[in-house]
């Protein structure tokens, strides 16, 4: 046996673990994997898995329970997106950015936004997380998107690439800086 595949069999799931995961397992084996090389051929968001996760309420696992969803363990869901991400790289990372997205507003979210926002996830809703910049990948800090209360308005001046599900997520979680931020002095760039 290999040494990966030994490691995987010691881990000690709980009896709902283990149908969960083998939950995950059967549909990526049997929807998920089969799908990938065409989604990546055609170059589509792979909606029919999006649409495969709602079906069985995935989108849940990192929601807490009064929002609606079914939370599960955080090495569980490091699993679940593993498994994924075996089946499909490009749904894995999708996925993924979901709980990236909803972990900022589960931890700093004031009631009403968790409220507004934290129930479209465990439905299955699509979140995207907006950081990088053209000038700005590795050094986050160094983002320059700009929000300026105007009325009871905010005028938002930005440029983000890069973003996963960017142009199709229910929710996006937009980095940058408001008018009291402290913008660190651009670094050095580093020498080699
Ligand atoms: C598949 C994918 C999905 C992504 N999804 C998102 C998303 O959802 N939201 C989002 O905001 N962004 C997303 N990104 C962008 C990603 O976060 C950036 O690409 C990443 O932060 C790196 O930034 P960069 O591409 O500008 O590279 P740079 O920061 O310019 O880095 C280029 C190279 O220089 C190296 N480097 C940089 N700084 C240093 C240093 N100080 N010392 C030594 N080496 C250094 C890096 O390791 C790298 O090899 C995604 C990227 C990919 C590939």
């Amino acid at each position: 046996m290999k040494s990966f595949e030994h490691f995987e069999r010691s881990r000690n799931w709980t009896s709902e673990e283990s149908i969960l995961l083998e939950q995950v397992s059967r549909l990526t084996n049997e929807a998920i994997a089969p799908r990938a090389a065409g989604y990546d051929e055609r170059k589509e968001f792979p909606w029919k898995n999006i649409e495969d996760f709602r079906r069985v309420g995935l989108g849940g696992i990192f929601i807490p329970e009064e929002y609606g969803g079914t939370p599960i363990t955080y090495r569980c869901y490091l699993e679940v997106i593993r498994i994924i991400s075996a089946a499909c790289a490009a749904t894995g990372i999708i996925f993924g950015t979901n709980s990236a997205t909803a972990k900022p507003i589960i931890e700093f979210g004031d009631g009403e936004q968790k409220k507004r926002f934290l129930p479209r996830f465990a439905k299955g809703g699509l979140g995207a997380l907006a950081i990088t910049e053209p000038h700005a990948g590795s050094d986050a800090a160094n983002i320059r998107t700009k929000f300026r209360p105007d009325g009871d308005q905010i005028v938002i001046n930005v440029e983000k690439i890069f973003i996963t599900t960017g142009d199709v997520a229910d929710v996006v979680l937009l980095f940058g800086n408001g008018p009291k931020s402290r913008t660190r002095r651009r670094r050095s760039p580093p020498c080699w």
